[in-house]
């Protein structure tokens, strides 16, 4: 049976470590980290996402502020937001809550942001970067590096070993595959156009799914003894919970788990790591606007 990668535990220690360098910087400079959050539209789900960030920054002592526009709101407003953020010394990172209303390019606003104040990652130079060798991004998108984080954490060797990412997203899939080969991995890409992808996926030492289907990945799809993280966040009716719902991920856990070598839960896997690597990528930002190591 698989071991369980706690990525609740992996993320509160992160974010203990996280606290403690915040201090420092504070005693050193005198300066604290900021996050700007830029919300447009009154999405129940995107404030929630805003209302955990903010929660999650206060408690390592990173400062918070946010923008919250309403959903009619001109791409001017927003634009005009974000540089402001981009020129406010006590701001290090800003982020867009995305989606943003249907009537915005969100290609242009995401692509405001200064590419030093980037924490989520999405400005097109950091993702460019990412892909080109001898390139360094200043941001690495959250999600993708907290998979990374939660391997190397786990002790699990990335260098050498073939590694499947299913989902080729700009948010999570063809990042976390380009990190994947950053750290000398060898890649596969599969999406739903793929054929086999059960095969393919089978080849793996490393499976990444981030499709958005509920257990997609069955546990034919696992080689015996791969590493399994599953980012899928998926709603499924469950009528003997008390909200009628149930999370589950990509992979159908309970046959992969019999599989697998060691496999990340839904919920609290990939999840709270997501948050912990935009508390990160904000502290780094502030230590490197003040050169400080
Ligand atoms: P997306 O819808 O943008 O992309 C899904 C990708 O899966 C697409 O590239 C598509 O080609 C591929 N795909 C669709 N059907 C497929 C199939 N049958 N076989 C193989 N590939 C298929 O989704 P996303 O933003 O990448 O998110 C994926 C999942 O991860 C969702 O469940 C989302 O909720 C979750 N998510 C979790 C976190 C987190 O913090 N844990 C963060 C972001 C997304």
């Amino acid at each position: 049976v698989a071991i369980v990668i706690d990525g609740k535990s992996i993320a509160k220690q992160i974010r203990n470590e996280i606290a403690v360098e915040v201090s420092r910087v504070k005693d050193a400079l005198g300066i604290v980290p900021g996050l700007a959050v830029i919300l447009v539209g009154s999405r129940p789900d995107s404030q929630t996402y805003v209302r955990n960030k903010k929660k999650a920054c206060e408690a390592v002592g990173i400062t918070s502020q946010e923008v919250h526009l309403p959903e009619d709101s001109s791409e001017e407003e927003v634009l005009t937001a974000v540089s402001r953020f981009n020129v406010d010394p006590t701001v290090h990172g800003i982020l867009i809550q995305l989606p943003l209303p249907k009537h915005m390019n969100e290609e242009k606003i995401v692509n405001a942001v200064s590419i030093e104040k980037d924490v989520d990652g999405f400005n097109e130079l950091n993702i460019g970067r990412l892909a080109m060798q001898g390139r360094a991004p200043l941001f690495v998108p959250c999600t993708p590096k907290g998979c990374i984080e939660l391997l190397t954490r786990s002790g699990i060797k990335i260098e050498g070993k073939r590694a499947v990412v299913v989902g080729r997203s700009n948010i999570v899939g063809t990042p976390v595959a380009l990190l994947l080969q950053r750290h000398n991995a060898t890649v596969s890409i599969v999406h739903s156009r793929t054929n086999n992808p059960a095969e393919i996926t089978r080849e793996a030492d490393i499976v990444i799914a981030a499709v958005g289907v509920a257990n997609l990945v069955r546990g034919n799809w696992i080689k015996p003894g791969a590493v399994v993280i599953d980012v899928g966040i998926n709603a499924v009716d469950d009528p003997t919970s008390q909200r009628g719902y149930r999370l589950v991920g990509d992979v159908c856990y309970e046959e992969a788990c019999k599989i697998a070598s060691a496999i990340t839960p839904v919920p609290g896997g990939v999840g709270p790591m997501t948050i912990a690597m935009l508390l990160s990528n904000t502290l780094a930002s502030a230590k490197r606007l003040h050169n400080f190591q």
